[in-house]
């Protein structure tokens, strides 16, 4: 397979938390699989009006699915048997007219090569009606072979920048994002910095994806995302990330971490809006988009106790491992008390103030 396209230099990525305690990521990423349940039905409307099984079935006898940033599980074999379901489906109906056969499916689990695949792997759902690959390797490169894949999903996942923007890292830029890890609540000059990079990675993404994929090959996206054209602090989200940075900025005020620490660790994460996928599409024109939609927020019970403990634990289970990396583990525990002490204090916030919710965008393969 050729990697000379692949980002080989990339910083050392982030990582969920791995395993099953009552840190990791397979425990608390329940946000990702309620949001499944509401794309759910878009995923089926799209495959049943616009998959088109004839051409797939003349080009291969079997179908290859590939999920990009399937963490440890389990969300990624409910979102597996959510679109074979609906291809099955598919194929079903069609099947009375023109005598196709059901295809085998392979599934292809991509991940960063450091993630917790044992887990994902150990923990397979019986019965499953698919074979299984892990492909290692970041999805801002190529992960496969020309014309092989004929269905990609990634959920929560395209947020993540392939790294921190340089700009908002160096203390001569007027991009330097002092005192913060993130750009929700930061200047214009740092948004603009998170925004571009995100640009690069998805137009990254797409065309890759537009050579790996054969023509009429579906891509089904969900990522965190904002409404067209809102400001920065509005980003649903974005608080959990902005309490975050400021219960680092309470440790170093009390000198048991350095500013310079907090101030050299940003989180690579963007929240896009639907505007800024759709531009990426545009650019890269190998995709037709069949649905586009922001759906509502789902993180909305700001006042229910169970839910801000869920963010706290959730948002722990994301970021622990790159926090442990930059700052050590003597902090952890404090810093994550802070934390969940924040969100309780932010917790009558209105709702209706952050324009957040999850995008979701299925795109045809021309
Ligand atoms: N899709 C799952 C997991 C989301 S967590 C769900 O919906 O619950 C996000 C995952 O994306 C993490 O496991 C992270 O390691 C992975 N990820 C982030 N950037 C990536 C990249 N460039 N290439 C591959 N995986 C990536």
């Amino acid at each position: 397979m050729s990697s000379n396209n692949n980002k080989t230099s990339s910083p050392e990525p982030f990582l969920m938390n791995s395993g099953n305690g009552t840190y990791s990521y397979s425990r608390n990423s329940r946000f990702q699989r309620e949001a499944l349940v509401i794309i759910k039905m878009m995923i089926d409307e799209a495959i049943a009006e616009k998959l088109d099984i004839q051409s797939l079935s003349s080009i291969s006898k079997s179908l290859r699915i590939a999920d990009l940033g399937c963490s440890v599980g389990p969300n990624t074999f409910l979102a597996m048997q959510t679109l074979i379901e609906a291809i099955e489906n598919k194929y079903e109906a069609e099947c009375l007219k023109h005598g196709y056969r059901l295809p085998e499916f392979q599934v292809f689990f991509n991940d960063h090569a450091a993630n917790d695949f044992n887990t994902l792997f150990s923990s397979l759902p019986p019965g499953k009606s698919y074979f299984v690959a892990g492909v290692p390797g970041s999805f801002h490169g190529r992960l496969f072979p020309e014309s092989f894949l004929h269905i990609v999903y990634s959920s929560f996942a395209l947020q993540w920048l392939s790294q921190v923007p340089e700009k908002v890292l160096d203390k001569d830029s007027p991009a330097w994002n002092k005192g913060r890890i993130f750009y929700t609540s930061a200047s214009d000059e740092v948004a603009n910095a998170y925004a571009a990079q995100f640009a690069e990675d998805m137009d990254n993404f797409l065309k890759f994806r537009a050579v790996e994929m054969a023509s009429g090959g579906m891509i089904f996206l969900m990522v965190p995302g904002v409404a067209d054209d809102c400001h920065p602090s509005q980003s649903g989200g974005g608080w959990l990330y902005d309490a975050l940075g400021s219960s680092l900025m309470d440790l170093a005020n009390k000198g048991l971490i350095s500013e310079a620490q907090v101030d050299s660790f940003n989180l690579p994460v963007y929240f896009a809006s639907l505007k800024e996928i759709i531009s990426s599409v545009e650019r890269n024109g190998c995709f037709s988009i069949v649905r586009a939609k922001l759906t509502d927020a789902i993180l909305g019970n700001y006042d229910d106790p169970v839910n801000i403990q869920a963010y706290a634990l959730h948002i722990r289970a994301v970021v622990e491992g790159s926090i442990v990396k930059h700052f050590g583990s003597e902090i952890i525990d404090d810093l994550f008390d802070r934390f969940f002490q924040k969100l309780t204090q932010v917790a009558n916030l209105d709702p209706l103030s952050y324009k957040g919710g999850q995008i979701f965008v299925a795109l045809k393969r021309k």
